[in-house]
């Protein structure tokens, strides 16, 4: 129970401020009532620790942006249908940073679970696999190059949440 509202939770948060109305009558509507999952894909095989530092890339083809990279331990990743993808649209550093909202099943995305693991085993962790996975310009979250502004808006509480979550236990 935890491990599937935590994914949801950690997520919801940017799509509730930065979707279009259409994704929050839609989507987050899905997630909230439990119908659908959701899951927040930050973290990288090269490393989650530094942000700013992330390598999946997003380049604009038209009125789409092709994603290549991959997202690994994402909490809730093999049955999410929707995902909040951090990617670079830019050059280095946090500034080229930018949010995606990403369906399951768009082209060119696949997720494989990461295996047994020490514990949580109550949690479907996901990488997830990028290759030209297409997704529609109006998908992106806010701004161009203010995803990690968002992603670090979004730590602030999730890390409150767990440090509590944690105690609790
Ligand atoms: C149970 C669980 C659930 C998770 N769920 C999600 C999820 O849903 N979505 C998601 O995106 N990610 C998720 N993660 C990934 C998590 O965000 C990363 O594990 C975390 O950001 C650390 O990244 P890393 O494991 O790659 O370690 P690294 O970043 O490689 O760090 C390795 C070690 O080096 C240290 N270190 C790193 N940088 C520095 C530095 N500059 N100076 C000194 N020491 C440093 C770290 O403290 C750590 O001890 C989850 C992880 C766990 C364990």
């Amino acid at each position: 129970m935890t491990a599937s509202l935590a994914a949801r939770n950690i997520m919801t948060g940017p799509v509730q401020e930065l979707a279009s109305e259409e994704i929050k009558q839609g989507a987050l509507a899905e997630i909230v009532s439990g119908e659908k999952g959701g899951a927040l894909a930050i973290t990288e095989p090269s490393g989650g620790s530094d942000v700013a530092n992330m390598q999946t890339r997003a380049e604009r083809e038209g009125d789409d942006y092709l994603l290549n990279g991959a997202k690994t331990f994402i909490t809730g990743g093999m049955h999410a249908s929707y995902f909040v993808v951090g990617a670079r649209t830019g050059g280095s550093g946090l500034e080229g940073i930018s949010l995606f909202f990403v369906d399951a099943d768009a082209p060119g995305f696949s997720r494989e679970s990461v295996g047994p693991k020490m514990g949580w085993w109550a949690s479907d962790t996901a990488t997830l696999h990028f290759d030209n996975c297409r997704v529609s310009a109006d998908r992106m979250l806010g701004q161009e190059g203010q995803g990690f502004l968002a992603i670090m808006n979004n730590f602030n509480w999730e890390r409150l949440g767990m440090s509590a979550q944690v105690f609790e236990d």
